[in-house]
């Protein structure tokens, strides 16, 4: 799977991308990760090398201008499942089930707004789909773009160890959250591990669990 991020900020994402999972998926060819510069699609002849400009209408702010993300998608879109997902709060609010369904493409090339946001004309003619990750507003789309290459990456085959498995975590059944988990010691200042999880009876244990599972929705 390749991630295509386009941005105006294209070196914020090494840190996280250069650690733990994502680290392991890149290494071993499962997932490929390219930010790219949206100033470097910007009209040859503008020596500030703009992406945005005023709103019209009037209003606060500047927009993301269309040409060069279109140029820019342009020149990114290669595979044959590929998707653009324009990120944005007043987009679909993305669930569990989308990160799944995101998991089928070879291709997925993600547009990170910024400043009061993008011209609608890219969620209008250019972008797939929009996403918000929740209803509150960031600065940008970088954020959005980290959270859902985290998300797809460890749903994709051979991310997740044998140990670890996404079957059984949150929202893996539509309306379910995984049951409490807890870890050594037994006790500390005086707040217990629940006795069952200690008994060693694998089916009370496993009875438990399903008891503690939240239903949500
Ligand atoms: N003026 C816009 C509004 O009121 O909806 C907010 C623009 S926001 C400051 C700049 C960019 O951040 C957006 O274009 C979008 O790409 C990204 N963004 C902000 N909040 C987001 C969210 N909840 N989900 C996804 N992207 C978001």
């Amino acid at each position: 799977m390749q991630f295509n991020i386009i941005t105006i900020f294209p070196d914020i994402f090494e840190s996280y991308f250069e650690k733990a999972m994502i680290k392991r998926a890149q290494e071993n060819k499962i997932i490929e990760i390219k930010p790219v510069d949206l100033r470097k699609y910007t009209d040859k002849n503008d020596p500030h090398k703009s992406i945005d400009d005023t709103p019209y209408g009037g209003g606060a702010g500047m927009v993301l201008k269309i040409e060069p993300i279109y140029k820019a998608l342009k020149s990114i879109r290669r595979k044959k499942k590929s998707r653009a997902i324009l990120f944005s709060a007043k987009g679909k609010q993305l669930k569990q089930a989308d990160l799944k369904r995101l998991t089928k493409y070879d291709q997925l090339i993600m547009i990170c707004g910024r400043y009061e946001g993008v011209d609608n004309r890219v969620a209008e003619h250019l972008a797939d789909e929009e996403i918000s990750i929740g209803n509150y507003v960031l600065t940008g789309g970088e954020i959005p773009a980290m959270v859902l290459v985290d998300g797809i990456t460890r749903l994709l085959p051979g991310v997740l160890g044998n140990i670890e498995s996404a079957e059984d975590e949150s929202f893996a059944k539509k309306n379910e959250l995984e049951y409490p988990q807890y870890t050594k010691p037994e006790e500390f200042k005086a707040w217990k591990v629940p006795d069952v999880l200690l008994s060693g009876h694998h089916q009370k244990i496993k009875e438990w669990r399903e008891r503690q599972k939240k239903k949500i929705g």
